[in-house]
């Protein structure tokens, strides 16, 4: 997707900006213009990418902050020293914190499901769609944020209204696991459903102060998560793929971006699947 300075002269802030899909995106939106709040926990990787980040030659355009989306104190201290850098709340906000942690749901203890559960809807880095330990990934660990994104969310919204800003958009980075489910996911798979049934209510609740939000529901994405999966899981979730291939998280960024500008000013509630056709209809 070619850039069009669609962005130009907007506030962007991106949670899980510090790696993989997160850092795609903080990219693809300062090279669309926009200023970039780049926000991770890990506060060293958030100023990796802010040092990535093109169209700021005087080094001002841009911030890096580190936050915890599972935070409620976090996100407002991030929310406030934006907006007294800017003097404005982000009229684009892009969700790509997430984590995950594995297990069957046979195996898995109440004790394993309310930590997950705390954390998948707290926090987050990474990877879905991928194999777990049905499919010999011998690893655990991911899921997103459905409590991240509602802080989250919640405060860009109230920052948006009370400043009076004629639009905004969010776009929350979901999997489509939340749709169809993953051997070893029962958490991640539910609370990436969650966010979706999240975004949709907050679309129809926000919409008359012009705020649209919508979902991006990625596929099987390299990014430092999935590079950790093994040749032998890759090659099978590949022939899955109409596709025949792993997604980039620049493809995944590119329709972030397209979401968040005014090229996508009448869609709102949706969810826009980036997989290469896995698990189509
Ligand atoms: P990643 O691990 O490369 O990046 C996740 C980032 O989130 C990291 O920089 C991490 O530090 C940050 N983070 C974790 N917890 C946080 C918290 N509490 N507050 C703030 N930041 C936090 O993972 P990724 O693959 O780029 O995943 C990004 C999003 O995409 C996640 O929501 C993930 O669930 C989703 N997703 C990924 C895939 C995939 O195949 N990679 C597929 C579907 C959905």
């Amino acid at each position: 997707m070619a850039t069009t300075g669609r962005l130009v002269s907007r506030l962007a802030m991106v949670t899980g900006g510090g790696s993989g899909i997160g850092r795609a995106v903080c990219r693809r939106l300062a090279s669309e213009g926009a200023s970039v709040v780049v926000a991770d926990v890990c506060e060293a990787s958030a100023n990796e990418t802010l040092r990535s980040l093109p169209g700021d030659l005087r080094g001002q355009a841009h911030m890096a902050a580190a936050a915890d989306v599972a935070s409620k104190e976090s996100v407002d201290n991030l929310l406030t020293s934006i907006q007294a850098r800017y003097f404005q709340p982000p009229s684009v906000c892009v969700n790509a914190a997430g984590v995950t942690q594995d297990n069957f749901l046979l195996d898995m203890e109440d004790d394993d499901f309310d930590r997950v559960v705390r954390v998948n809807l707290k926090v987050g880095p990474p990877p879905d769609a991928v194999p777990s330990p049905a499919s010999d990934s011998s690893s655990s660990s991911s899921s997103s944020s459905l409590q991240g994104s509602f802080l989250v969310i919640r405060a860009v919204a109230r920052a948006l209204v009370a400043s009076g800003a004629p639009k905004g958009s969010i776009v929350t980075v979901g999997s489509i696991v939340g749709k169809v489910g993953n051997m070893g996911q029962v958490n991640y798979a539910a609370s990436k459903a969650g966010v979706e049934g999240l975004t949709r209510t907050a679309a129809k609740e926000l919409s008359r102060f012009g705020i649209r939000c919508n979902c991006v529901l990625p596929g099987f994405i390299s990014t430092p998560m999935t590079d950790k999966v093994t040749e032998k899981v890759i090659g099978k979730m590949k022939s899955l793929i109409p596709l025949g291939r792993m997604g980039e998280a620049t493809e995944v960024a590119d329709v972030c971006a397209f979401l968040a500008s005014d090229d996508a000013r009448y869609v709102t509630g949706a969810s826009l699947e980036v997989t290469g056709g896995l698990f189509m209809g």
